[in-house]
């Protein structure tokens, strides 16, 4: 039985910052680590927004709300994690970044404490390795606990298990997304697991097909949308998560399964060269600067 009172969440971005709203939502105590002072006041700010939506909306009391609220501790100093019970997670797509923060982990948590990563991308083994090395035995408690984004709303977690990760930190994992009101579904560490290896191909394919000119961008979005039943185009999808998160998972898919057609479709490479990275910068395959018409 997993005995999870405090989540330490690493990283107040868009997901770890969705991360630790959920989990304060249900119930759990959060210490939510952030290496950047003013990301950190902008999360906390967002989460009394939030909350302050969901008592609006009568989903919520205003009681829960600040409680929920009360339960989140905003640091700065990756040590205030150390008596966590349970640790996920979020910063930067960096292979270097994480394998630094998880052989810190390694050293600091006590010997029982799970380590997930919400990677979307990154080897959970070569993450464990960077444990093991670090610490004797911490490999096998390393897995990836892949949220979608927005956290609140999404309810698939993704759980990867390395090569070294034990069946106790497997189970431990699913239990605590079920405690999260989630629903988790098992996969294995291969490039991309299940939802990237299948979903970014299809988004490539799109680039390509608006490439060579098969139809323009809206028209490939509205195909697939009214003729398969996407909730949002492809194109439109891509910008949502952003042209250079997209490029990158494309070279993630290429090394990682040694295949090039797995390759970024080249007009991608030119937009995320030009800037044009999707709803963050502004335009992406679409613009956003104009008033919605
Ligand atoms: P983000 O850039 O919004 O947030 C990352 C945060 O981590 C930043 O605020 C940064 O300051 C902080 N950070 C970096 N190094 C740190 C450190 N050493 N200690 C504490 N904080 C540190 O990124 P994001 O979109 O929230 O993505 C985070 C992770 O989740 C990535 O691994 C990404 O691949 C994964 N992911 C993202 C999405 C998505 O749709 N955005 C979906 C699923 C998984």
């Amino acid at each position: 039985m997993l005995n999870v009172k405090t989540i330490g969440v690493i990283g107040a971005g868009q997901m770890g910052g969705g991360i630790a709203l959920v989990a304060a939502s249900n119930k759990f105590n959060v210490v939510l680590c952030e290496k950047s002072a003013d990301q950190l006041h902008k999360c906390e700010a967002d989460h009394k927004k939030r909350l302050g939506r969901e008592v609006e909306k009568q989903r919520m009391q205003q009681a829960d709300a600040d409680a929920a609220l009360k339960r989140i501790k905003y640091v700065q100093a990756m040590d205030l994690i150390r008596d966590c019970d349970f640790v996920v997670e979020a910063v930067v797509e960096s292979s270097q970044v994480k394998r630094d923060i998880f052989a810190g982990l390694a050293r600091m948590m006590r010997e029982e404490v799970i380590l997930a990563t919400n990677t979307s991308s990154i080897s959970i083994t070569e993450i464990a390795a960077a444990a093991e090395v670090a610490h004797k035995g911490a490999g096998q408690r390393v897995i990836g606990m892949h949220f979608f984004n927005p956290v609140p709303v999404m309810k698939l977690v993704e759980v990867i298990k390395g090569l070294q990760t034990s069946e106790a930190t497997t189970s431990g994992t699913i239990e605590l997304a079920k405690l999260l009101g989630k629903t988790p579904v098992p996969a294995n560490d291969r490039a991309g697991f299940v939802s990237n290896r299948v979903l970014m191909p299809l988004i490539n394919e799109a680039f390509y097909a608006w490439m060579e000119g098969v139809a323009e961008p809206a028209h490939i979005d509205e195909i697939m949308k009214l003729g398969c039943n996407f909730p949002m185009g492809p194109l439109r999808l891509a910008d949502f998560i952003g042209l250079d998160t997209c490029e990158h998972i494309m070279n993630v898919l290429a090394d990682g399964l040694n295949n090039d057609r797995y390759r970024a479709c080249p007009l991608l490479r030119q937009l995320v060269a030009a800037g044009r990275l999707g709803d963050k910068s502004g335009r992406g395959v679409f613009d956003y600067t104009q008033p919605a018409k």
